[in-house]
Parts: C-alpha cells; sequence; structure tokens
C-alpha cells in the first residue's frame, strides 16, 4: 500500500518519490520526519489518539470528530499537503470511514478545510497506479529543477551526479 509520504513526494517530485521508496534516505529526511513528531505532539497534548495507524501503512496525527487532523510547519507544499490528506480521506472512505480533513499551519497560523470530492477520488485511483508505475522503474526518473530542489534532502545527490554527466 501507498504511505503518506509517498504520495506527497509524488505531488512534489517524482524522483524523489522513487529515490525514498528505494531506501535511499538521506539524514536531513530524517531529522524532517523527527521534527514533525515533536511538532505534533506538542499540538496535540490533550487528544488520546494523537496517531491513529491505519492498516500500519500511514499514520494519521489525530482524529476529531468529524475531522482528521494534520499538522504542517509551513504552507509551502499546499498543493502536497492537500493531495496527501484527500488519500487519506480516500483510503479511510473505503473503510467506510467518511471524514474531513484539516491541515493547521503553525508558521502562519492558518487552517486548511480538505473535503474529498469524486472528482478528488478519481484523481488518487490515478496517483496510485502512478506511483506503482514509477516504483516498477529501474532507475529514478530523470532529474527535473524545481524551485523545490535546493530546499530537498535529496539535493546534494541529484546536483553531484548532475555536475558529473
Ligand atoms: S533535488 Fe529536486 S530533482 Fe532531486 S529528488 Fe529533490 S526535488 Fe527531486
Amino acid at each position: 500500500m501507498v504511505s503518506g509520504v509517498q504520495m506527497h513526494y509524488y505531488k512534489v517530485c517524482k524522483r524523489k518519490l522513487w529515490l525514498f521508496s528505494k531506501g535511499i534516505a538521506m539524514e536531513e529526511e530524517h531529522d524532517r520526519v523527527v521534527e514533525g513528531k515533536i511538532l505534533h505532539e506538542r499540538a496535540y497534548p490533550r487528544l488520546d489518539e494523537r496517531e491513529i495507524l491505519v492498516d500500519h501503512t500511514f499514520k494519521l496525527d489525530a482524529l476529531d470528530g468529524e475531522y482528521i487532523r494534520e499538522i504542517k510547519i509551513s504552507s509551502k507544499m499546499a498543493d502536497a499537503d492537500r493531495f496527501q490528506m484527500l488519500y487519506y480521506l480516500y483510503e479511510l472512505k473505503k473503510r467506510g470511514i467518511i471524514k474531513k480533513g484539516l491541515i493547521s499551519y503553525t508558521k502562519e497560523r492558518k487552517t486548511e478545510e480538505v473535503v474529498l470530492t469524486e472528482n478528488d477520488e478519481k484523481e488518487i485511483e490515478q496517483a496510485i497506479k502512478e506511483i506503482y508505475r514509477v516504483l516498477q522503474l529501474p532507475s529514478p526518473p530523470p532529474l527535473k529543477k524545481l524551485t523545490y530542489c535546493p530546499k530537498c534532502a535529496y539535493y546534494e545527490f541529484c546536483y553531484a551526479l548532475e555536475g558529473d554527466e
């Protein structure tokens, strides 16, 4: 099953999706995961179920009435954050649980509501197929220069290789 992080990376960069999924982990990426964990523990100290593990594959930060919640540091990756949330809503719906999503951005102090539509469901199904296709590739998809690259944990890895070409 596709994880929430994989769905997020799919939206950001398919090369990143491939590298991450093949276990090529960068220390910086690990630090960010730990940072996110500390962040949500601070954000939801009183919620009993801070983390909900769905089918041992993806973790939801918190279940809060009709909403599931995610907390992010900033809204720089808002599109990918929204898509990841839609994926969670989609997976929950498949299990008969209908929810809406809330994404809180601590830096901007704002919260976005995410509602899953039929069109979103089709888009998610397409994305799942595409993720499996990318993961079957024998080597990572080629480097595409993105404005996000300098902030990516794989930046040095990708651009060092490019320099050798
Ligand atoms: S550095 Fe750029 S191309 Fe390389 S994995 Fe990251 S986002 Fe993708």
